[in-house]
């Protein structure tokens, strides 16, 4: 029995990488706590391309073990379908594309030993300090909230605070010249083409836009592909999901609960990137938990994580304000920038 007659310090709603990384502090920190998570394993399904930025990988404290990276990115190339390109080779990892599964099985097992994990456990509700679940009644101390996007927790977003992605592992050799080729087009509002390394024989080839028209993500790939037969390749895996895309939320901490991750939109809209904020919210907020003052995670969030989503929020809203056009300006402009200014905005984004 933990403090005040709970059964646990904190429970963790989820097993991604907002919940792992709480549970990391709680571990840390010698506290009673579990993760409960509905699905059957860590890391499967792959829900994540994995690509994040080494500056802040190495800022926040994420894994850089090479058993869990599939590929350095040295080069990248931002693209428009219309014949624009900022292109830049770093002679270096600026960042790295993480193995999924491989990197959330290294985050249960390998950061602070192995973690208290209940997987298939649904939690049904959650009322003040007690969690329902499809078997039972747990109370906690603290709550984290780390149930991902469009959770039934979490606040709904719309389709104009959303967007769809889809990616394909394909048979592709691996390219030469760089290991992420990033494209604008009107077929992706809001979002982009991509293209990451992956293996010496794959390749994966993504999209992401707004849901505004009732397109399915896959069959707008593969008329993107159509025009780009680079891109083209026998398909070895997929996965779908959804990411939230609009200003982070101001309030992530309501009484004993805390909510963190994509739960709280700490997603870098530039990029739709939400690997880096859900471990450094997931962190935040198990060692406020483990601090006994979950407002410490608020304040944390208000003071460093905020500003950081904020500054790629805002980004994001300029550049895509008149759809291609206005990436395709702002790559104009860009490409005059000395190659020491495109070198620390692009390389540590
Ligand atoms: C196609 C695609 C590609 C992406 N590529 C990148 C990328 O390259 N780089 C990057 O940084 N980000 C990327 N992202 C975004 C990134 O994957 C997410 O932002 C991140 O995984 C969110 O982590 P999370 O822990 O908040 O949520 P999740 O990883 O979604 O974890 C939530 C967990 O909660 C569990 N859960 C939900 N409800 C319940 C319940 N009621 N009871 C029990 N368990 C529950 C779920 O099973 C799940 O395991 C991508 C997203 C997509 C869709």
């Amino acid at each position: 029995m933990a403090e005040n007659n709970f059964d646990y310090d904190a429970i963790v709603i989820g097993a991604g990488t907002a919940g792992l990384s709480a549970g990391i502090a709680l571990q840390k920190a010698g506290k009673r706590y579990v993760i409960l998570d509905k699905k059957d394993e860590i890391g499967l399904p792959v829900r994540s391309t994995g690509a994040v930025s080494l500056e802040w990988v190495k800022r926040i404290g994420m894994p850089t073990d090479p058993s869990i990276i599939t590929s350095n990115i040295n080069a990248l190339s931002l693209r428009t379908d219309t014949g624009k390109d900022i292109s830049m080779d770093f002679g270096k990892p600026i960042g790295l594309v993480y193995d999924f599964t491989k990197y959330e099985k290294f985050l249960s097992e390998k950061m602070a030993g192995k973690l208290n994990i209940r997987m298939k456990t649904r939690v049904t509700s959650v009322q003040g300090n007690t969690v329902k679940t499809d078997a039972e009644e747990l109370t906690a101390r603290y709550i984290i909230f780390a149930a991902g996007p469009q959770s039934v927790f979490g606040e709904k977003l719309d389709r104009h605070n959303i967007l769809v992605a889809y990616e394909e592992t394909r048979q592709l050799p691996a390219r030469h010249d760089y290991q992420m080729v990033l494209w604008y087009s009107e077929l992706a509002p809001g979002g982009y083409v991509w293209d990451f390394a992956d293996s010496p024989t794959t390749r994966k080839i993504g999209i992401c836009f707004y849901p505004i028209e009732s397109a399915q993500p896959k069959a707008v790939l593969e008329k993107f592909t159509e025009k780009f037969p680079e891109l083209r390749g026998n398909m070895i895996h997929n996965m779908a999901h959804q990411i939230p895309l609009s200003a982070p939320l101001q309030k992530v901490v309501d009484g004993d609960h805390m909510y963190t991750g994509d739960m709280v939109n700490a997603v870098l809209n530039t990029t739709a990137g939400g690997l880096q904020g859900a471990f450094w919210t997931g962190t935040a907020a198990g060692e406020a938990a483990a601090a006994g003052d979950p407002m410490l995670y608020q304040k944390k969030w208000d003071e460093e994580i905020t500003p950081w989503l904020l500054k790629h929020h805002r980004i994001h809203q300029k550049m895509h304000r008149n759809g291609i056009k206005t990436v395709s300006r702002m790559m104009t402009l860009a490409k005059i920038m000395p190659m020491a200014i495109k070198k620390r905005v692009f390389g540590g984004l």
